[in-house]
């Protein structure tokens, strides 16, 4: 009864683990699965059942099958330990002594072939020492480099450990249990669980990790297309948002806004009141265009917004004398109030040009058209 529990316990755990490597597509659930597999022949060939139950009738076989299953599960055990740490990575070295245990492994299932049954099993149990030994080394170098679900992995290797120094010390007689296998049994059942435990926490780490990476990854993007100073678009974030709103929208106009005479404010109060400055005209221009548009600073004092559904002259008109009536409210100054007036160039889509280059310069036209007639004041392409 508890044996049948407990190989219907690996069974589950061997499905467990396809089912991961199919839908996870990582060899390390392929790795776990196989030496759940094997841990479940080898146990069942200690126990005796092998033999009684499966090979009845090749009963002779089992004296060589026995160490080389015991020997793959170890040598699974130990690709499952060095991918789910991650060792070739953080621990080559230490890698490399866990992929030693292959052919270690080999010598150990030729010297049962050949009979030499002492020597293969001191050399098997000299492995399942050493294997553990070098995973809890993985496991704490995985710590170390802050890879949480090495706790459990530690904890399963250690139960398992512990069960089969256990069952040594009995073999060799310093111990007397009578029930060395079912210990082994109960300690390789508890190591497989605790492993589900820690492959689920690792996949809740890299998800975690993915999440974090995706946010970065996002917050490095806006951080790359906003200007710091003003917190509206830069030319990278204008040449990807406006491409997108001219590409969404049938009429647009694009407004470009330079501020007059803004070098004396620098001369005059230094350049921290220039950034004041151009930090309250990039606010105020923000908050008037708000959803109906764009916002970018092109550089030094110059703007630029992007309107859709900017309606007939008239209303572009009114919205450009609003822009400069809010421009040029005072901007409170270490107990001065800075004042600024703007000119701006409207340009129009499709009538002045139908892409942002073709735009820009219509607009830019405009704008130095009102430069040279005073300043403070607006125009459009279609009249300069
Ligand atoms: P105009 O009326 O012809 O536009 O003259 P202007 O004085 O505004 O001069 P212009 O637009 O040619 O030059 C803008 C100045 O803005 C030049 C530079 O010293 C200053 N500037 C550029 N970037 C910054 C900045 O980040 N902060 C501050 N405070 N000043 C800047
Ligand atoms: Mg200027």
């Amino acid at each position: 009864m508890f044996n049948g529990v407990c190989y219907g316990l690996f069974i589950g755990m061997i499905f467990y683990n396809l089912m991961l490597l199919w839908v996870f597509k990582e060899s390390l659930y392929f790795y776990n699965g196989m030496s759940c597999w094997f841990a479940l022949l080898a146990l069942s060939g200690i126990n005796g059942h092998l033999g009684r139950y499966v090979l009845t009738n090749h009963a002779g076989v089992i004296p060589v099958l026995l160490p080389t299953v015991i020997v793959l599960w170890l040598a699974f055990a130990g690709m499952f330990g060095r991918g789910f740490l991650g060792l070739p990575k953080i621990a080559p070295k230490l890698s490399m002594c866990v992929l030693a245990i292959l052919p270690l492994s080999g010598v150990a299932v030729a010297l049962a072939a050949l009979g030499q049954l002492p020597a293969s099993l001191a050399m098997i149990q000299l492995l399942t020492l050493i294997g553990p030994v070098l995973m809890v080394a993985g496991a704490i170098i995985a710590l170390r480099h802050g890879f949480k679900s090495a706790y459990w992995y530690l904890f399963g290797v250690a139960s398992l450990f512990s069960a089969t120094i256990f069952s040594t010390l009995n073999n060799n007689g310093i111990l007397n249990f009578p029930i060395q296998y079912d210990a082994l049994q109960v300690a390789a059942l508890f190591e497989f669980s605790v492993f589900v435990i820690a492959m689920g926490s690792r996949i809740r780490g890299i998800r975690q990790q993915n999440g974090e990476l995706s946010q970065r990854a996002v917050r490095l993007a806006k951080t790359a297309r906003t200007d710091p100073l003003t917190g509206v678009y830069n030319r990278a974030g204008w040449a990807h948002h406006a491409a997108q709103v001219l590409e969404r929208s049938d009429g647009v106009a694009l407004l470009l806004i330079d501020l007059d005479k803004f070098k004396p404010v620098n001369d005059q109060y230094g350049h921290a009141a220039g950034d004041q400055v151009l930090k309250k005209v990039a606010e105020r221009l923000r908050t008037e265009i708000d959803t109906h548009g764009i916002v970018a600073r092109l550089g030094g004092d110059e703007f630029v917004i992007l309107v859709e559904q900017p309606g007939d002259s008239q209303a572009l008109a009114a919205q450009a004398s609003k822009l400069i009536e809010l421009i040029s409210q005072p901007v409170p100054y270490d107990g001065h109030a800075l004042r600024i007036s703007a000119s701006i160039g409207i340009a129009r889509a499709p009538q002045d040009g139908t892409d942002l280059g073709m735009l820009m310069q219509a607009a830019d036209r405009a704008m130095y058209a009102i430069k040279e007639n005073g300043r403070a004041g607006h125009g459009f392409a279609s009249a300069a």
